[in-house]
């Protein structure tokens, strides 16, 4: 995370010292880096110059429209799971004709909101959902673009809550029942086949298992040719992986070179659709210590800092029991104590990290690292608590790019009965 860094023994955003974003804006609140959030997507471009490619930025993993108007001015698509997703990239100004529309239950009326705009492709889950988006395409008098997703049975050695490509998940179509889902596709008046589309997990860190699956598409892809159903593009998903710790994901370079070595000059763009490795190491969840909880003495108890996040602000340590690092923003000298890092929320549940050697006092500041990805966007309100700001630096600069949610907006959309 080379845009957080330590100057004059204090943890900065780029310029800005973290510890006067929190006395401007208060805490907890997210803070992004711009210089990360453009270096990620350029490196991740650097290995496919020259490649016939669209990079599809998947909304999903952070879907602030300021973030998606940073990927977008830099030329980025998005992969979107929802019409909701669908109405934040064209707010922040994306190109529809970059969107590719993944997620197993799209319903009737985000297909015509995507028909509408004219996106690039429709990622088609299920035998089902093609006849449905032929319907509602044949309604409106359009021909959809689609790519099946296909379900290609490869192990991402990932967290199973994670793992997508596994023929007992619930996503894609079955690889053996791919050829006869095409031959449907093909024939319907209201559907033009264009891509093949394979998405596997998500945090994965080694190559392998994506090029595992790559060798099953394109052998699907010679398949579809020989019985007459082209195929200009493939879509080889999103799901490499960050360092969150000590992992060591393949370099974006490595992985790029991985997949055009397979793609060998076949005449077909390449699509990819990183969500976590664009933004991951782009932000971190800033906040206080509100309390310490030292244990019993001579007791085997824990010691407990008490923060002002929680796991409705960062859900992952919870959900995945994801590891995150945790550092001081003005670190202390001395002797450092073993904490559990939890929040104020009603749940044992709610921790952001185990046994974490730091020295704490009240009222000092926190930065949870590498939480640029799935954190903001499974931001809940459990425990009626207003969502965090989200502050993004550029420079010397910083600009709120959403604003904490108020409590009385938290309870504005409910009614007692007369
Ligand atoms: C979540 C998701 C992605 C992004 O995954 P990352 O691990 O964040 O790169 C890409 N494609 C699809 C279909 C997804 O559901």
């Amino acid at each position: 995370m080379t845009n957080f860094t330590l100057k004059n023994s204090a943890l900065h955003a780029e310029n800005v010292a973290l510890s006067q974003i929190a006395a401007e804006f208060n805490t907890p609140c997210y803070v992004y880096s711009k210089a990360a959030l453009t270096q990620a997507f350029t490196s991740f471009k650097a290995g496919l110059v020259g490649t016939n490619h669209l990079v599809c930025f998947a909304v999903k993993a952070n879907p602030n429209i300021a973030i998606l108007n940073v990927f977008a001015k830099l030329g980025a698509g998005f992969d979107i799971v929802s019409g909701g997703e669908l109405a934040r990239v064209l707010a922040a100004g994306g190109d529809p004709k970059k969107i590719v529309f993944s997620g197993v239950g799209k319903n009737a009326e985000e297909m015509r909101a995507a028909l509408s705009a004219g996106i690039f492709c429709f990622n088609v889950e299920s035998a089902s959902e093609l006849a449905r988006l032929n319907n509602v395409a044949g309604e409106m008098g359009k021909i959809a673009p689609v790519s099946l997703r296909v379900n290609p049975n490869v192990d991402a050695k990932t967290h199973p809550y994670i793992s997508t490509g596994l023929k007992n998940n619930k996503f894609g179509v079955a690889f053996e029942e791919a050829i006869a889902v095409y031959e449907a596709a093909a024939a319907m008046p209201n559907i033009a086949v264009h891509g093949v589309d394979c998405h596997i997990g998500s945090q994965i860190t080694e190559l392998a298992p994506f090029i595992e699956a790559l060798d099953l598409i394109l052998g699907l892809v010679d398949k579809l040719e020989t019985k007459g159903i082209p195929i200009s593009h493939i879509d080889v998903g999103g799901g490499i992986g960050i360092t969150y710790s000590d992992e060591a994901p393949p370099a974006f370079t490595t992985y790029a070179k991985a997949i055009l070595d397979k793609i060998n000059k076949r005449n077909v763009k390449l699509l990819f659709e990183p969500g976590r490795a664009l933004v991951g190491n782009a932000g971190v969840l800033l906040t206080k210590v509100e309390y310490l909880k030292p244990s019993a003495k001579n007791s085997d108890a824990k010691n407990f800092a008490i923060v002002d996040a929680a796991m409705n602000d960062l859900m992952r340590p919870a959900l995945y029991d994801a590891f995150h690092n945790i550092v001081a923003v003005k670190p202390r000298v001395g002797a450092a104590e073993t904490y559990e890092i939890v929040g104020p929320v009603c749940e044992s549940g709610d921790f952001l990290g185990h046994d974490r050697n730091l020295n704490l006092a009240e009222g000092d500041l926190l930065a949870i690292m590498s939480a640029g990805a799935y954190g903001m966007s499974m931001a809940s309100n459990y425990n009626t608590r207003g969502r965090a700001a989200e502050i993004m630096v550029d420079g010397d600069k910083c600009h709120v790019i959403r604003q904490r949610e108020k409590i009385a907006d938290l309870f504005a959309l409910e009614t007692c009965l007369k």
